[in-house]
């Protein structure tokens, strides 16, 4: 099973894209701005996107999207996420003021795309990969997600500066293999990172003391102002850990 990191930054600009991966050809994690740079036939191919939480990085993509593929789909495009990011995605998104209603078109019994509850702790197996959402701490409600293809597992935080529960899973994860943890911003914005409940790379690195099984740790959601700065604060701290940036295109097996 292959996961393609379609984007993995905290902001835009240049090469930077928000975060939204693939797996292999038809499951997205997020939609952030990554998703764009897939071709239109790559596009057709998405069936199911699965949704963290609510922000805008994590969704700017979905909307158009849905628009772009759906005349060229037999089926609906399934949108995965708890109830409360659900009600977000119907009240702020599609509403028809910020764009079309697409689970009610060209009509409510055929839409072009639904919605799929998927609440803390509960799997869904697609292609042979269950996918679990697991519990995130973040400004809004918002979860991260367990990609576990029987061979090995890759755990996404989401955006979250993580929890005892968290841990909790990652180290109950016998085959775990990579895990996928978000650092927003360096120690100097270590304040804002705290309000935005984000980690710096002073939390990360508290919050790794938790991990007591071996697996590569990849840090993504980085902000383009300091990313470099960032990672030099993480590299220069950490011990015992292998741990390094997440890249966007990188692709991970699992
Ligand atoms: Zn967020
Ligand atoms: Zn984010």
């Amino acid at each position: 099973m292959q996961l393609r990191i379609l984007g993995c930054s905290g902001g835009i600009g240049g090469a930077n894209r928000t975060t939204s991966f693939l797996i292999n050809d038809s499951i997205l994690i997020d939609a952030g701005t990554g998703v764009g740079d897939l071709s239109f036939s790559a596009l057709t191919r998405i069936e199911h996107v699965f949704i963290t939480h609510s922000h805008l990085d994590h969704i700017a993509c979905l909307p158009m999207l849905v628009d772009t593929i759906m005349g060229s789909r037999n089926a609906p495009i399934t949108v995965y996420a708890t109830e409360t990011t659900l009600n977000v995605l119907k009240k702020h998104i599609f509403n028809w003021a910020i764009w079309p209603d697409f689970n009610k078109i060209p009509n409510a019994k055929a839409p072009f795309m639904r919605y799929s509850l998927l609440e803390l702790g509960q799997s869904c197996c697609i292609d042979q990969c269950t996918i679990t959402a697991i519990p995130a701490v973040h400004t809004v409600p918002a979860v991260g997600y367990k990609l576990d293809s029987g061979k090995s597992a890759v755990i996404f935080s989401g955006d979250s500066v993580c929890n005892t529960e968290f841990w909790d899973i990652v180290n109950s994860t016998e085959n775990l293999s990579h895990l996928i943890i978000e650092t927003a911003f360096s120690n100097r914005e270590y304040e804002l990172a705290n309000a935005a409940k984000h980690f710096c790379p002073l939390t990360l690195l508290e919050q790794l003391k938790f991990l007591n099984r071996p697996a590569q740790v990849l840090v993504t959601h980085l902000k383009p102002a300091d990313s470099e700065l960032t990672m030099q604060e993480i590299l220069r701290d950490h011990s015992n850990i292998s741990i390094s940036r997440l890249e966007q295109n990188q692709i991970i097996t699992f």
